[in-house]
């Protein structure tokens, strides 16, 4: 029985649930009048449920796909402003016990080397991060509880958040590890990390049980209701994501959404971001392996009607995918990407751009300072902003400061401040003459008088060599 409220995931994701969903959605999807409700619903930003979502998914008339992409634009607009928020990942370790047919971190792989970096050593790789411009990172780890204990994981946070470099430092940790307890993710919490992220993969149960065949991962339920645990253990902000291609679109889009709902019902909060990672070629994996792998033009509706549906969710994008999909995606919706990443353990310090122990391949190879050049000649800010967690601005206060519309009074100079950070401590010459351009023509999309002179005196000091305002 679907309920929204449970705490059993087959409940809040409720196969017949979302499978009456598909079937409604079929048959409305050439009901002209029930389209113009939606999209009007949705232009009023308010978000839309799942139900109403799958409907715009399955309907394939292409002024109403028009509209769906405008609307996803200039909603990101609306809320965020022309800010693109980067990071990268950092892989910590590749020993993993779990037997994910699609991952080449699965335990019976035995053509992977498997490395797991000493704090030494991620000390080495954070420092290139924070050389390379980097101030948030998403670390990344496979499930093993003897090689990657909590502990662990803890340890490297405390690393990464010790390390000074130039004067800089990471200002923000995310946390991509397996779905633990939640005494677990209260000790996460207070290590200060930012998002807990965690991909279900896929929804569909019967699907996700013959694709985690092995390992603590094959308990659905268990990795399902990780959210609320990481919600008990005080983690406000989490991450959420599907691997595209793993099965039907229709019923992860719609799957995903239902989780979002579950988790505003039970908590007041949806998921802080989403990510829309599709499967890849990686060492033992090949794209033919999986049917379901989605094409380009259904992929950026599909990121367009996920835009729509969760307005105030930050929608991420990595450098699986190659440049020239990233810059459609970001008309589509996408607050955040990668750049400069390296899916290795220890990638950032080895000469090689990809070696043998990488996750997938990557797509988008070009360096971060190509990444910051190519959104600036697109008029994308790029941001190195943090301030929100560091504010304590996170869970509903995050929620309720988006939900007013109010969040882009401070992303935008935030993003304007660390991006001239960016250009006096890292940039090239040429993307450092690009972004000062940018500041200059953007400094008058803040609305707000008061914070757009407060800016140009921080910018000023930056310029001075002050570092880390915030708003
Ligand atoms: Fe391990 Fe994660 Fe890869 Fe699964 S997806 S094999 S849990 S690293
Ligand atoms: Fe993200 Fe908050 Fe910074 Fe905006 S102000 S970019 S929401 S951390």
């Amino acid at each position: 029985m679907y309920n929204p409220l449970s705490h059993k995931a087959e409940e809040f994701i409720c196969h017949e649930e979302v499978l009456e969903t598909l079937e409604e959605a079929h048959l409305q999807s050439g009901n002209a009048s029930r389209i113009k409700e939606i999209l009007e619903k949705a232009a009023r930003c308010k978000g839309l449920s799942h139900r109403e979502a799958a409907v715009l998914m399955e309907c394939s008339d292409p002024a109403v796909e028009q509209k769906v992409f405008a609307l996803a634009e200039e909603i990101k607009h609306r809320f965020y402003g022309n800010r693109i928020v980067l990071f990268a990942p950092l892989y910590l370790s590749n020993y993993c016990i779990n037997g994910c047919v699609y991952c080449p971190y699965h335990a019976k792989n035995r053509t992977i080397p498997r490395r797991k970096l000493s704090q030494e050593e991620i000390a080495g790789e954070v420092q290139a991060l924070i050389r390379m411009g980097h101030k948030r990172l998403a670390v990344e780890a496979g499930e093993d509880p003897v090689r990657n204990p909590l502990e662990y994981i803890l340890d490297s946070i405390r690393t990464i958040y010790s390390v000074r470099e130039g004067g800089n430092s990471i200002r923000r940790v995310n946390v991509n590890i397996a779905a633990t307890d939640v005494e677990s993710y209260r000790k996460l919490k207070a290590a200060g990390i930012g998002t807990y992220i965690l991909f279900q993969e896929t929804y569909n149960k019967e699907q996700y049980e013959r694709l985690h065949p092995t390992g603590p991962k094959s308990n659905y339920a268990w990795h399902t209701e990780a959210m609320d645990r990481a919600q008990e253990g005080g983690c406000d902000d989490v991450g959420v994501g599907v691997l595209f291609g793993l099965s039907g679109y229709k019923y992860e889009l719609t799957a995903l959404l239902m989780h979002a709902e579950h988790l505003e019902a039970r908590f007041g909060v949806g998921p802080h971001t989403i990510s829309v990672p599709r499967i890849c070629p990686a060492d033992d994996i090949s794209v033919e392996d999986f049917k379901d792998a989605l094409p380009d033009e259904i992929f950026r509706k599909l990121v367009a009607v996920l835009r729509v549906a969760v307005p105030y969710t930050g929608m991420i994008i990595s450098t699986r995918e190659s440049a020239r999909m990233r810059e459609q995606l970001l008309h589509c919706g996408i607050s955040q990407i990668s750049g400069g990443s390296r899916t290795s353990v220890g990638g950032y310090t080895t000469a090689e751009r990809h070696d043998e122990t990488a996750q997938f391949d990557v797509s988008d190879t070009r360096s971060l300072d190509e990444v910051v050049r190519w959104l600036l000649e697109n008029d994308h800010i790029p941001s190195f902003c943090t301030a929100c967690y560091r504010e304590g601005r996170t869970g509903d206060r995050f929620m309720s400061l988006c939900k007013s519309g109010k969040i882009s009074l401070c992303c935008t100079p935030n993003a304007l401040m660390t991006l001239k950070e960016y250009l006096m401590d890292y940039a090239s010459e040429q993307t450092r003459e690009a972004g000062e351009r940018l500041i200059a023509r953007s400094l008058g999309d803040i609305p707000e008088g008061r914070v757009r002179e407060v800016t140009l005196e921080r910018l000023s000091r930056i310029a001075a060599g002050e570092r880390d305002f915030r708003f």
